[in-house]
């Protein structure tokens, strides 16, 4: 197989952040990670959607589908619909959202079904993918089998799965098996966010670290990507230098 890889960068100018990187995609904000504001409409989007380049649009961090607090949870909504149009607009492969948590007190299983109301509010062609999130106990998908249960409520929408390693990882779940839980409950790996992790296993934290710099094994962390048979972005510290040497760490491993 062809690995499409790539990493997260500045999203100003997406094609030249490929080209330094010797990279086959990006991802990238519309708008600001931290913000719940509309994203603005793109001057570039028509030549975006020409150059034919593979970019992904990740969601802003606020972004939690399954909350029970209505001040989060219909933001959070009318963000993804507003994320998902202008993502259409620059031909994106996809809009990457993380799973979210519910309540404290509540049973994840009402995020399953936050996560249909969600995605029954609009309609796009761009897929929504849900990330797995490294921490709490209350996360929809921090534990990888509940991607099975989840599908079972939003599989008929266009959505995908996203696995980022670094979570699994901190997460508490084994990369020996990840890609291969994720497939069997939803069909597909649709992107992996591959990221050493500074933390060790089941740490329940999120740092990422350059690839071979972390705690992961660097030959788990190889396999776990090659099982997942999906495009590949390096969400890892440091500058374009740094970013493609971890794409050719990864490339002489796969
Ligand atoms: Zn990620």
């Amino acid at each position: 197989m062809k690995w499409l890889i790539g990493a997260h960068t500045a999203g100003e100018h997406p094609i030249d952040e490929i080209v330094e990187r010797d990279a086959d995609l990006c991802q990238f904000f519309l708008s600001d990670p931290q913000g719940w504001k509309k994203p603005p409409e793109r001057e570039d989007a028509a030549e975006l959607v020409a150059s034919g380049a593979r970019l992904y649009i990740h969601a802003p961090y606020l972004m939690n589908l399954a909350s029970p607090n209505n001040r989060i949870r219909i933001p959070s909504r009318k963000n993804l619909a507003q994320t998902v149009e202008a993502a259409e607009a620059i031909g994106a492969a996809g809009v990457i959202v993380h799973g979210g948590h519910v309540g404290d007190d509540e049973d994840i299983a009402v995020g399953y079904e936050r996560w249909r109301k969600a995605l029954d509010t609009f309609e796009s062609s761009v897929p929504v993918l849900i990330e797995n999130t490294a921490g709490g106990g209350h996360a929809v998908v921090r534990d990888l089998e509940n991607y099975g249960p989840l599908w079972e409520k939003i599989g008929d929408y266009n959505v995908g799965t996203v696995l980022d390693t670094c979570h699994a990882w901190a997460g508490g779940s084994p990369l020996e098996n990840a890609s291969q839980i994720i497939i069997a409950a939803t069909g597909k790996v649709d992107l992996v966010h591959c990221n050493d992790s500074r933390d060790p296993f089941d740490s329940r934290r999120d740092r990422h670290a350059n690839l071979g710099a972390g705690e992961i094994p660097g030959d788990v962390l190889a396999a776990c990507v090659v099982a997942a048979q999906a495009p590949i972005v390096v969400e890892t510290p440091g500058d374009a230098a740094q970013h493609k040497a971890d794409i050719a760490w990864l490339r002489e491993r796969l």
